[in-house]
């Protein structure tokens, strides 16, 4: 079969690969759509010890069921399924809690097997979740990462914010204000260094945007907030800087959720955290009923990918994968690889 390969540091290519062959308790799937997630492009230019190659990347993705393999049931050929990007334990304390993306001994594709930027993979069937015919196979690729948007609002104990301000116009940025906007928020604001992501953002919904290159976001969101701050912002960066901006522009009470990883060390005002009862939360990945309701939101209508989201055949995935890294395209944010 063919696959974007990552053989070594530096380089990725499209070559063939053996298939892959069901495991006991696994299926194959045949990719229909796979995401590049911005964590890969991340990884790949960083040399992340955490996805080491040689590797097939890719972890958000949808497909058909083709075959399955031994103790596997309720699952057959011509099944259309997308997956949960974490293979976990079933049998820990997380798992058995309903908290399967906390488990400690979890897996992901594309870093602790082989991922999706390829035209089969081998898939444990606890990863499944039916996908409804009405769901595109380009929706069903942004089912992983708007589950992850989906999950920040799962986290936050303020059922109905007014005032959602997310950090960071890329694709969970833009995903968590959509499901903001879904979730009956009023106000959205967006921020972001890029013009043409904060345009996208705007289209999306959000209104005001403030790009930090030019004004001084805490005010800016003081000021719209008649001084208050907001209900909750969401940090999906993960610099300390945008850590720091998240904690400060949530009002008292309110909660600043971090799901962005870029950087590791942080800095926050304390007296913000503890004066002002601020709480911050880290978001990691979805639960499986986070995928169901993403799915839920695409059936019905509520989420909104173009102009921001752009397919491309596997056979390019080498070069958007690497134009992604060193140049950021200007007229779309997310790549989808159709093999
Ligand atoms: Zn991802
Ligand atoms: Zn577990």
């Amino acid at each position: 079969m063919k696959a974007l390969v990552y053989p070594d540091w530096n380089n990725l290519e499209v070559r063939e690969v053996p298939e892959p062959l069901p495991g006991p308790g696994e299926v194959v799937v045949a990719v229909a759509a796979a995401g590049i997630c911005g964590s890969e492009i991340e990884a790949f230019v960083s040399r992340s010890p955490r996805r080491t190659p040689p590797l097939i990347l890719g972890h958000e993705f949808c497909g058909e069921v083709v075959a399955a393999g031994e103790g596997v049931s309720g699952w057959a050929p011509g099944d259309r399924v997308v997956v949960n990007s974490l293979i976990t334990c079933g049998r820990c304390p997380a798992c058995l809690d309903g908290m399967s993306h906390l488990c400690p001994g979890r897996g992901v594709f594309g870093m602790n097997r082989p991922g999706a930027f390829a035209e089969l993979v081998a898939v444990p069937a606890a990863c499944l979740v039916p996908l409804p015919e009405k769901i595109s196979p380009i929706q069903g690729a942004l089912v992983e990462p708007l589950a992850n948007a989906v999950h920040v609002f799962g986290l936050v104990r303020e059922r109905f914010p007014e005032t959602v301000v997310v950090i960071g116009a890329g694709t969970i940025g833009l995903m968590a204000l959509q499901v903001a906007r879904a979730a009956g928020a009023f106000r959205l604001v967006a921020v972001d260094t890029n013009d043409a992501r904060l345009e996208v953002a705007h289209a999306l919904g959000a209104e005001p945007v403030f790009n930090p290159l030019r004004e001084a976001v805490v005010p800016a969101v003081r000021e719209f907030t008649r001084g208050r701050g907001a209900d909750v912002v969401i940090d999906a960066v993960g610099t300390s800087d945008t850590r720091r901006t998240a904690v400060t522009a949530a009002r008292p009470g309110g909660a600043a959720v971090w799901i962005g990883l870029h950087a590791d060390g942080t800095e926050v005002s304390g007296h913000d955290v503890v004066l002002g009862e601020r709480a911050i939360f880290g978001s990691y990945a979805v639960t499986p009923r986070d995928l169901r309701t993403a799915i839920g939101l695409f059936a019905h209508g509520k989420i909104e990918l173009t102009p921001w989201v752009r397919p491309f055949p596997l056979e390019d995935g080498a070069r958007v994968f690497r134009q992604l890294a060193t140049d950021p395209p200007r007229d779309f944010i997310k790549a989808v690889l159709l093999p």
